[in-house]
């Protein structure tokens, strides 16, 4: 499953080469085929993101609502465009670039009021400029969940996936069994300002890389990660691996129907 930041990452991708411009809309899986036909040759005015949902805003009221879900997967590429194979719901084309979007778990046509009433059911986004860190930490401080699913609940915070959540309680030291209400305001600004951080290099860079300069491969004197995910992190997928600060075994562990890594030393109670 993407995390936000690749959202936000195809948000700027989706307007760079289509924005303000005339665009062939298609569905040649057939799935989308109406409400492609509504938006064929208008306008796509921009884009947004909120956590994992993405919107494409054509003409003055239509939204196409995105959601990739686990199989979801975006491609770009130059004019003019292959003939299409019949898994892609979504091509967008204009003289210069194609995208096709296959096997999404939303592509749907909404209103503006609809796209409202789904920023609305969401927690605030670190990537957004409009997003308030008070509104999750007032359901933070109330919860007896712990911090570690609190931050996998979109409804709570929007956007932070396994990655950033193993990740940024490392970073912050903070046991990942604690629960909501033993988060104190001002561990909960550290973390979600570290998020605004390290959210925004993912979003710059098309990866996730949390180490700190002096736990780079280069400071340290050691061989960069192998993962298919890239980027160099502290814990994520580092299980029975030494802890890069302390040297203990990371360990790993079911939590919110995802795996969890962490560091029993560094991230103490
Ligand atoms: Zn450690």
């Amino acid at each position: 499953m993407p995390e936000g930041h690749t959202i936000h990452r195809l948000a700027q991708d989706y307007a760079s080469r289509f924005a303000g411009r005339v665009t062939q809309v298609t569905s040649p899986q057939g799935k989308f085929s109406d409400a492609a036909a509504l938006l064929d040759g208008t306008v796509l005015r921009t884009t947004d993101a909120h956590g994992k949902h993405l919107f494409l805003g054509f003409g003055n009221a239509d939204w196409v609502h995105i959601h990739l879900g686990l199989f979801g997967k975006v491609a770009f590429g130059p004019a003019p465009a292959p003939p299409p194979t019949d898994t892609v719901r979504l091509r967008l084309a204009n003289a210069t670039s194609y995208v096709d979007l296959r096997g999404p778990t939303t592509c749907a046509l909404v209103t503006g009021p609809e796209k409202d009433a789904i920023h609305a059911r969401l927690g605030p986004d670190p990537l957004r400029d409009d997003a308030d860190p008070g509104a999750a930490y007032r359901r933070i401080s109330r919860s007896r969940t712990t911090i570690a699913a609190l931050l996998m609940d979109q409804k709570v915070i929007a956007g932070v996936g396994n990655v950033y959540r193993a990740e940024v309680l490392f970073r912050h030291r903070i046991d990942p069994y604690r629960s909501g209400k033993d988060i104190t305001p001002a561990e909960w600004d550290a973390v979600w300002h570290d998020l605004v951080a390290l959210m925004r290099e993912g979003v710059r860079n098309n990866r996730i890389d949390t180490v700190r300069p002096e736990h780079t491969p280069e400071a340290m004197g050691r061989p960069p990660r192998v993962d298919d995910h890239g980027g160099e992190v502290y814990v994520y997928r580092r299980a029975m691996r030494p802890c890069h600060i302390c040297g203990g075994e990371i360990r790993t562990a079911d939590l919110a129907a995802r795996n969890l890594f962490w560091c029993p030393t560094c991230q103490r109670a």
